[in-house]
């Protein structure tokens, strides 16, 4: 973690929000924090978010400070209580979280995400989904496992090659640990599925392999198909470069992932394959 690293606690004005674009097909997104120390210089270079609004919300890169959201507890309760109170709580779907990492290392110490999983228990909405990279997720098996079928988590696992993650995002959980952590939620009884987004230079029939074995589901998503904007984004964040430097010719382009798609099907089946948008959407 850099020394410089800021962290800052603010209120927020609402803690769900109402979705659009990518993920529209949720009804609302839940961003405990603001900003995301894996996305610090090492941590997740193709990291779009960075060049979203949000990202400007203070000063300094994107990875070199974190907002944490002081009084989610409070406006989630209250937001929960109103989509009941109106009938939309059953309804109601959810995912935590789209442009930050609920599970970055500050969650140990501050507990929200924690603590909005307490709320959804208390009112528990018809699908929850949390989306993390960080197996600081297993802390939290009891409550995600009291949600039952309403719950879905979504680790991102971008590679089976682990010299490839250490080349690309060397500061990001390993895969092994990551491998660990859908053991555990599988075997917890909680529906894991496995995002491969965006997918790294991989090893297609060994992923297909170890996936099938720690998935209930996969998704798989691209540059080209996943960041909002056509890869347009991507290569602003200057991926074909880095893939070059790194000796990963041929990876940065549209279909690289058509050989990992063969093998899922061949492996997993049809069903538990999903892709990019339609994929992460899949309630
Ligand atoms: S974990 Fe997600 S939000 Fe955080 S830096 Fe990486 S890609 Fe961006």
């Amino acid at each position: 973690m850099p020394r410089s690293r800021r962290y800052l606690l603010r209120d927020a004005t609402r803690a769900l929000t109402p979705t659009g674009g990518f993920l529209k097909g949720f009804g609302f997104t839940l961003n405990p924090y603001v900003g995301c120390a894996f996305g610090e210089h090492g941590g997740c270079p193709y990291c779009y978010v960075r060049m979203l609004p949000v990202a400007r919300a203070e000063n300094g890169p994107w990875g070199s400070w974190v907002i944490a959201k002081r009084n989610l507890p409070t406006l989630l309760a209250r937001e929960l209580a109103e989509l009941e109170a109106t009938g939309r709580l059953d309804a109601a779907t959810i995912f935590m979280s789209s442009a930050t990492d609920p599970y970055q290392g500050i969650e140990r110490r501050l507990g929200l995400t924690r603590a909005a999983l307490e709320a959804f228990v208390t009112a528990p909405p018809r699908r929850i989904l949390v989306q993390t990279r960080s197996p600081i997720v297993e802390r939290d098996i009891d409550l995600i496992h009291a949600l039952g079928d309403r719950a879905i988590v979504s680790l991102t696992i971008e590679t089976d090659d682990d010299s490839v993650r250490r080349m690309l995002t060397p500061t990001s959980p390993s895969v092994a640990r990551r491998i660990l952590t859908a053991r555990r939620l599988r075997a917890a009884g909680i529906f894991t599925q496995i995002a491969i987004a965006p997918m790294l230079p991989n090893r297609a029939e060994r992923f297909a392999d170890l996936l099938d074995s720690i998935a209930d589901r996969v998704i798989v998503d691209t540059y080209f198909d996943g960041d909002g904007a056509n890869g347009r984004r991507s290569r602003a964040l200057e991926i074909g470069a880095l893939y070059e430097r790194s000796g990963f010719e041929g990876w940065f382009r549209p279909g690289a992932e058509n050989d990992l798609m063969r093998a899922l099907h061949a492996r997993l089946g049809v069903g538990r394959v999903l892709f990019s948008r339609e994929g992460f959407n899949a309630i």
